[in-house]
């Protein structure tokens, strides 16, 4: 099998087949580090989408039969395969979304833990057994796959997304229709090459590419779908929760981030230090759980800028692939204009720039604002860059009620020594993760991750996907 017919254009897996798009049409995917032609993708239309549901349709029937045992092997040897494949993987991750090498190889990790994490996930598909007020009543639930699992997503780790959504629903039995995002087709189309590979059977996971905003409803939207998974922008998860919601389709929302830090006085600030640049600098801010906001307890404040932006300004920026380097370029042209029009607004405002602020190509210096205010836009908006704003608190009070002023609510992390403050931020902050003294930016396979308010609805992670991606059923026997 090759995900490409020949060197630049992919095509659809639908069905167990590579399939041209039903038009005929394809589209440019670029390499964001100097928009150059990275390859052409299938241009799917919603034909190619109803195709690929019914074939998903047709695929659960015996999919569903297969037992834990069979499902366990084949996700198994998709992370044997995923490591025979390792150079590919990173280079497309590389190529085809500007991942610096550390970040490639950090998504490169995690997708085996969560694709070994999926494999032992298939003998967990349980129910119970329920007392019964009637005499000689049996009675139990019994766990059952869903059906047909529509997973949409983002461009930034489709690696992770992939290994992570398609696993755990294909552990449980359900088969899988997967659109992902049109600026990272390849590795998506690359790793349903493994998954075939591996033994998935035909129809158990078809990849349609393509334009979301043609395409999206008619997945998201079709009658026979009987799940969602998207992960995007909060903007269109508003809009795909509007389209389900007409069939009654249940889904889980993993949206954007405003994620705060606060640093109270009695942090470390040698320890704080390497976990701050992570937080927000890596691969150039372009993770939903990023640190956009640090509030620092004000005798620790004109340090941590100090030395904060120090640090910014020896963060590398040179080659993809030097391990050193951690600045990647900003994927598309629209977010670029996003991350300006947000600095620039927020300098014409009257904020500081301590550091960065400049572009090198596509990509924009790590950047820390400074004196940032309420009518500044990102203030309170998603930037998507390496861009955060540090704000001066004058007691832990102020940096909680601060850190839930905002609409999202997706990661949040606390440096204190002080374990009642630090346990009585983890249950006050509005936010479906909460870090002391670690990183924003942290996932593992088998934690429930996932976001409040405008970050979004419902858990991701191998037990999240067990309960969402199945149903229960109530059986009684009368002895
Ligand atoms: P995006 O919302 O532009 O696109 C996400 C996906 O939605 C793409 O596959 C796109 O093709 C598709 N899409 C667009 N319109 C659609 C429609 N009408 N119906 C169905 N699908 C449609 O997001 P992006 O720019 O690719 O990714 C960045 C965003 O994703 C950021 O907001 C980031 O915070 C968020 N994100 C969240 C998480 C999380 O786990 N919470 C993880 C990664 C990224």
């Amino acid at each position: 099998m090759d995900a490409k017919t020949d060197t630049v254009t992919l095509k659809h897996f639908i069905a167990g087949q590579w399939t041209e798009a039903s038009g005929g049409a394809t589209f440019d995917v670029l390499n964001p580090l100097d928009d150059s032609l990275y390859c052409k993708a299938a241009k799917g239309t919603g034909d190619d989408m109803r195709t690929a549901v019914a074939a998903a349709k047709t695929a659960f029937n015996e999919y569903r039969e297969t037992l834990p045992k069979e499902r366990e092997l084949w996700l198994l040897r998709v992370a044997e395969i995923m490591e025979q494949r390792k150079a590919d993987l990173l280079d497309c991750l590389i190529d085809e979304i500007g991942s610096p090498i550390g970040k490639a190889m950090f998504e490169f990790d995690k997708g085996l833990t969560m694709i070994r994490a999926a494999a032992g996930l298939c003998r967990n598909v349980r129910g119970e057994t329920i007392p019964s007020d009637v005499p000689g009543k049996f009675s139990m639930s019994i766990r059952e796959p869903l059906g047909v699992v529509a997973i949409v997503t983002p461009f930034n780790v489709p690696l992770i997304k992939t290994t992570r959504l398609v696993a755990n629903a294909l552990a449980v039995g359900n088969t899988v229709v997967h659109l992902p995002s049109e600026m990272a087709p390849h590795l998506t189309l690359l790793m349903a090459e493994i998954f075939h590979d591996a033994g998935i059977p035909a129809g158990a996971y078809n990849v349609v590419t393509g334009m979301g905003h043609e395409i999206g409803d008619d997945l998201t939207g079709h009658s026979e779908v009987d799940f969602v998974s998207f992960t995007g922008s909060s903007v269109v998860g508003q809009h795909i929760n509007e389209v389900c919601a007409k069939n009654k389709t249940p889904l889980t929302l993993e949206l954007g981030g405003k994620s705060p830090t606060v640093i109270l006085k009695d942090a470390d600030l040698d320890k704080v230090m390497p976990l701050a640049a992570r937080s927000i600098f890596m691969f150039g801010g372009q993770l939903c759980i990023g640190s956009s906001r640090f509030y620092v307890e004000r005798p620790l404040y004109d340090e941590f800028v100090k030395r904060f932006s120090m640090a910014a300004s020896k963060v590398g920026m040179g080659d993809l692939r030097d391990p050193n380097t951690v600045i990647a370029p900003i994927i598309s042209e629209r977010q670029r204009l996003r991350v300006k029009t947000h600095i620039e607004d927020a300098v014409k405002k009257g904020a500081t720039i301590a550091a960065g602020g400049e572009w090198e190509g596509n990509r924009c210096q790590p950047t820390l604002l400074t004196g940032v205010k309420e009518e500044m836009t990102l203030c309170k908006d998603e930037t998507f860059g390496p861009v955060t704003s540090i704000y001066p608190i004058d007691s832990y009070e102020e940096g909680l009620e601060k850190a839930n002023d905002t609409v999202y609510g997706l990661s949040s992390a606390i440096f204190t020594n002080d374990i009642n403050k630090a346990m009585h931020f983890a249950k006050h902050i509005d936010a479906g993760m909460c870090h002391i003294n670690g990183p924003t930016v942290h996932d593992e396979a088998h934690v429930p991750f996932g976001g409040n308010g405008e970050s979004g609805v419902g858990r991701e992670g191998t037990d999240a996907d067990l309960e969402a991606m199945t149903e229960l059923k109530w059986v009684t026997v009368q002895l």
